[in-house]
């Protein structure tokens, strides 16, 4: 699952988990629990996320890696949040390569900044999320994401992988184009 942040790719991603039987790894959830279990990874990791600035490739890296591994048996995996960066697609296809194994598809939520904007506001208000209470850190994240993860789309464009759905609607509408693109792979 690809796009900017609050796009909507965590609430599609639990929908998709429930109807395929799927492992759902999102780096922002491993970080966070890193942060919440208080390991010196999670501390390092907070200094930047409270930022709206990207953790290391070699970090997000090796805790995929960790879960692949411990989830040796699983039917499939739904990324969400990783790759982020050109560096990291091109690490997960060596190490999805080496498992002989490969991702399917890129599944892109299309949302514009402003709506991004509004919909991380909202979220600051419950979530307890540091990273969406503050506009200003709102708006680093969307510059982070379009200097540095945007290009992540062209990658799977290049391999022929990547389909892009308008991430504006209901949660159902957007779910129903999501599992039609998933229906041909
Ligand atoms: P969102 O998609 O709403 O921005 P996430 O929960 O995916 O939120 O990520 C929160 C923060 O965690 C990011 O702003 C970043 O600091 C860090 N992060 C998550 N995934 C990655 C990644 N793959 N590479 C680098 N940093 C990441």
């Amino acid at each position: 699952m690809f796009g900017p942040p609050g796009a909507g790719k965590g609430t599609q991603s639990q929908k998709l988990i429930e109807k395929y039987g799927l492992i759902h790894l999102s780096t922002g959830d491993l970080l966070r629990g890193e942060i919440t279990q208080g390991t010196a990874l999670g501390l390092e990791a907070k200094k930047l996320m409270d930022e709206g600035l990207l953790v290391p490739d070699a970090v997000v890296i090796g805790m995929i890696s960790n879960k692949l591994d411990a989830n040796k048996s699983a039917k499939g995996f739904i990324f969400d949040g990783f790759p982020r960066t050109v560096a990291q697609a091109a690490a997960l296809d060596e190490l999805l390569a080496s498992k002989s194994s490969q991702i399917s598809g890129m599944i892109a939520l299309e949302v514009n900044d402003d709506e991004l904007e509004h919909r991380l506001l909202l979220r600051g208000k419950d979530s307890g999320r540091a990273d969406d209470a503050n506009p200003g850190i709102i708006r680093k994240r969307i510059k982070e994401y379009n200097d540095k993860t945007a290009p992540v789309a062209d990658f799977y464009k290049k391999q022929n992988k990547l389909k892009s759905i308008n991430g504006i609607g209901s949660i159902d509408e957007i779910f129903g184009a999501i599992t039609g693109v998933i229906a041909a792979y």
